[in-house]
């Protein structure tokens, strides 16, 4: 269980699809909005979060580090954990 909390504390990235102009953006933090085509995103969860207390509508978008997979829309957005490397040479390949 150690090697998986070791390969979760990497730098999450968020890869979002614009499902209005289908560009892929990689980013750390949640878009605000599409920067190829300008549409607006609501942030993960945008539902819940508003029933919590009040906070302005910019500190509701999460950093990739907040969010969980089970957050998302599938087929919209994912989140990527990169490999620790130190970690990747531990594992060898099955003969
Ligand atoms: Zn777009």
């Amino acid at each position: 269980m150690t090697k998986i909390s070791n390969l979760q504390s990497g730098k999450n990235k968020l890869i979002r699809l614009c499902h209005r102009c289908g560009k892929c953006h990689e980013t750390e933090v949640e878009l605000e909005r599409c920067p190829h085509c300008q549409k607006s995103f609501l942030p993960s969860l945008y539902f819940q979060k508003i029933h919590d207390e009040h906070q302005k509508y910019q500190e509701l978008f999460s950093h990739a580090q907040e969010i969980q997979e089970s957050d998302l829309i599938k087929g919209v957005a994912v989140l990527w954990t990169p490999c620790d490397e130190s970690l990747s040479k531990n594992f060898t390949d099955p003969e």
